[in-house]
């Protein structure tokens, strides 16, 4: 469950815009596995370095395809 204070940044447009494009970008695939020669479907879009109450609406953070991974 997200946290409270992370959640107006959940429910914004530009995170959905964000994570719709990058997803749509590695064809919702396992990165990690993919890079094996594995095809999986990725499961739960996660930021590298985690969402905290002080980078929360720092988009260098929180927008960003490089803080972002697709784990199956
Ligand atoms: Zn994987």
């Amino acid at each position: 469950m997200a946290k409270l204070w992370a959640k107006p940044f959940y429910n914004s447009a530009k995170w959905k815009k964000c994570r719709e494009s990058y997803i749509k970008n590695i064809d919702g695939l396992c990165q990690t596995c993919l890079e094996k020669g594995e095809i999986t479907a990725g499961y739960i879009l996660h930021h590298i370095a985690p969402l905290t109450e002080e980078n929360i609406n720092d988009a260098d953070i929180t927008l960003v395809y490089d803080n972002l991974k697709l784990p199956h």
